[in-house]
């Protein structure tokens, strides 16, 4: 057997990653998720917030609430309300999209925020942080370090917040390493796609192949398997992932 990846296996986090909409308000260059490359029949695709909720409060597990942009998705005022309100719920945007369909759930979040180029008018930008606030909820921002990121860093540290600088995900080993064929890989997260299906990672969740198991189904296991020829050109989200790849 030869190992071309292992990241050791933490505690499984069984955080239920619901990548919500692939639509994006951006077109980040170096986005993590391989988001401007998916097809715009790709984007287009969502599923009814009384099926995700029927899923999500049957496992009852922590949420993550992401995509593309997590805003776009059309029901999400429904969604939070049906969600049962002991689970704690996470949101990963960029706030670019008006936030009015979440302030009307009523529901607390915690949210992680990217600042990206995309964002001309940083205060008008601003102004919906400061809506969230006064709301209730909490929030946490990045930026990742290209372009004029030490500007977008600046703007927020200067609001009084801490910011994290993340590296280009897409510079990891593992998604430009030349391919080496066939290989096996397993992985440990729970991510969905738009249409309700677990994926074994983000790159084939984008692409909507290898589907695993569907929201409406019963508990599907925590290791996924898969053979796979795609290894070289991971999405840069799927450095992260904890698991092992190797050929026989
Ligand atoms: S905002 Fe996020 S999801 Fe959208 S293109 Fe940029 S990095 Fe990708
Ligand atoms: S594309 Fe997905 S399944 Fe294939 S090697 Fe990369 S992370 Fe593993």
């Amino acid at each position: 057997m030869k190992i071309f990846y292992e990241r050791i296996k933490r505690v499984h986090d069984r955080v239920m990653r619901c990548y919500l909409s692939l639509d994006c308000t951006a077109n980040c260059s170096f986005c993590s998720a391989n988001i401007p490359k998916l097809s715009q029949e790709r984007k287009e695709i969502w599923i009814p917030a009384i099926q995700w909720a029927e899923g999500l409060n049957r496992r009852h597990r922590k949420i993550l609430l992401g995509g593309g942009e997590p805003l776009l998705y059309p029901q999400m005022t429904e969604l939070l309300r049906l969600i049962a309100a002991d689970i704690p719920i996470e949101i990963y945007s960029n706030l670019m999209p008006d936030i009015s369909a979440v302030l009307a759930s009523g529901r607390g979040l915690r949210w992680l925020i990217s600042l990206h180029p995309a964002v001309k008018d940083y205060d008008k930008w601003y102004g919906q942080v400061e809506r969230l606030i006064a709301a209730g909820h909490s929030v946490r921002f990045h930026v990742v370090k290209k372009v004029n990121w030490q500007e977008r860093a600046d703007f927020l540290k200067n609001k009084g917040f801490k910011v994290t600088c993340c590296d280009d995900q897409n510079s990891y080993n593992k998604s430009t390493m030349t391919n080496p064929g066939p290989v096996w890989c397993s992985t440990y997260y729970y991510v969905y796609g738009p249409d309700g299906w677990r994926y074994p990672c983000v790159t084939k969740m984008g692409l909507g192949i290898d589907k695993i198991s569907h929201i409406s189904d019963e508990d599907e296991n925590d290791e996924i398997i898969t053979q796979c020829d795609m290894f070289g050109s991971c999405a840069g989200c799927d450095n992260l992932i904890e698991g092992k790849v190797w050929s026989e």
